[in-house]
């Protein structure tokens, strides 16, 4: 489809927009009228008069609206884009949930105004009228920043959470898009990882004793980190005990991940170094749905799972879901809910699939495939509070099914304060391992992103380097530190 900018520059909003409606459209851009045949959006600027146009299936609209008077450029831009928004509601019959929203953090946006002295209430009708979002999805935004509110008490620049990647999984899932590399192929490299991994523990540890800060969180995630044995699990998690101060830890995950990975032995290592709340992320309780995501495990596994780990001791465990799963539909997601909600885990997880180019679905054709997921996720934020959940971290991504959110339940008291922590963005984040990225916050808000490579070779192979590149972290934490 055409795109024409007339007038204006303003083509990633305009694109941002029109991707609401047509999210798997390729487009052209123009800033020159031409005639044309085929279906195009029209967008102008020229003086006051803003413009939107369209031609869709051989149906012509148009739209027009002045700006306010003396509007500068951001002002121009939003207004433009409403009206293309609108235009666009109202000639495809579409009203997307989250509106004219295309950012991935909307309640960092409320905790923000609240924390800049609005009320909740006012931040809420604000964003309502700015974004055009929906009563359900603002209900939902507005819950989530009223529970996260009381947990964000800031702790002070010399707090920091440490991130730890294992980018090993049993399998490929068709929907993944992550970095993440089979046993079978990349097994050979997880004991050199592993070292790797422990030297790279023993950096952080140093720097955050030698800059004076406080442990706060630690997340071993993946990947899968129980993919690999458990000695080598062992071998991790003693590297964190033995290089950090972790009293002042409040909280201490590992994300067991895939049901087929978990062992008793594997649990027990978690459990006594000290880990004090596991995820085993399941997805569905659907067989057939299983099977259709190429995962190797069953529905009775993940349940078994969950029940091995609560007679060890568990006694904080989330579960991870996706509405929208291929073969999934209102009625077997329903079910699966009801039946994790009845082993009662602290906290539920309900993602909504995201289709990126780098996932085996998105080569199948998954761009297209037709999802009830809007009823499945409609279905969890009702369910969940019913059942004693309250929705306690909110994020969106791009490329999501009928741009929908993921959002983390949880009974009270069981909140994670990691993924609260990596939404909000103000406090620093320790990366470890491959494809981690450590966050820096300094005291001004400014944040300094250091990635790790993407894959085990390349972190293996140019560890020295890599570590090397970090020795600019000390100049931009030494001014966080007491003893700075
Ligand atoms: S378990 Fe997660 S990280 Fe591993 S392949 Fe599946 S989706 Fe990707």
């Amino acid at each position: 489809m055409i795109i024409f900018l007339i007038g204006h520059d303003f083509k990633y909003e305009t694109e941002a927009t029109v991707k609401l409606f047509f999210p798997a459209m390729r487009f052209t851009f123009c800033t020159e009228d031409a005639p044309r045949q085929e279906d195009y959006i029209r967008t102008s600027l020229a003086g006051e008069t803003i413009l939107a146009e369209s031609s869709l299936s051989g149906v012509f609209r148009r739209s027009e609206a002045q700006l306010p008077q003396h509007a500068d450029k951001r002002t121009a831009e939003h207004a433009l884009c409403t009206l293309l928004y609108e235009h666009l509601t109202e000639a495809t019959g579409i009203t997307p949930p989250w509106g004219m929203m295309t950012g991935i953090r909307p309640v960092r946006m409320l905790t923000a105004a609240v924390e800049q002295g609005s009320t909740l209430e006012d931040a809420v009708q604000a964003m309502g009228q700015t974004y055009r979002v929906s009563e359900q999805k603002l209900a939902l935004a507005k819950e989530t920043a009223r529970v996260q509110l009381p947990l964000l008490g800031r702790l002070g620049p010399d707090v920091v959470s440490l991130y730890i990647s294992i980018p090993f999984c049993p399998s490929r899932c068709s929907y993944c898009s992550f970095v993440s590399h089979s046993i079978a192929e990349a097994g050979k490299l997880i004991p050199a990882y592993v070292d790797c991994l422990c030297r790279e523990l023993s950096i952080w540890g140093e720097l955050i004793r030698r800059l004076e800060l406080k442990l706060d969180t630690v997340y071993i995630g993946g990947g899968t980190p129980t993919a690999i044995s458990a000695e080598q699990l062992g071998q991790i998690m003693d590297a964190v005990r033995a290089n950090m101060h972790m009293d002042p830890v409040r909280e201490y995950t590992v994300e067991a991940g895939r049901p087929d990975t978990i062992t008793p032995e594997k649990l027990e290592v978690i459990r006594s170094h000290g880990a004090t709340r596991i995820t085993i992320n399941p997805q569905t309780l659907n067989d057939k749905v299983l099977r259709a995501i190429g995962r190797k495990h069953t529905a009775q596994q993940a349940v078994d799972a969950f029940r091995l780990a609560r007679s060890l001791g568990f006694a904080n465990i989330n579960m991870d879901l996706i509405a929208g799963l291929p073969e999934d539909t209102p009625d077997s997601f329903r079910d699966t809910l009801d039946r994790v909600i009845a082993l009662d885990p602290e906290s539920i997880t309900v993602h909504t699939l995201t289709l990126k180019r780098s996932a085996a679905l998105y080569a199948q054709g998954g761009s297209q495939i037709a999802n009830p997921a809007a009823a499945m996720v409609d279905y969890s934020v009702r369910r969940l509070p019913e059942a004693g959940y309250r929705p306690y971290y909110l994020y969106r991504q791009k490329n999501t099914l009928e741009n929908l959110e993921n959002v983390g339940y949880a009974k009270p008291g069981f909140e994670s304060l990691y993924n609260i922590l990596i939404m909000d963005e103000t406090q620093t984040i320790l990366g470890a391992g491959c494809a981690a990225s450590t966050k820096l916050v300094t005291p001004d808000g400014q944040i300094t992103r250091i990635h790790n490579h993407k894959f085990p070779y390349e972190y293996i192979g140019r560890f020295d380097s890599l570590m090397e590149k970090k020795q600019q972290i000390d100049q931009i934490l030494g001014g966080n530190s007491h003893g700075a």
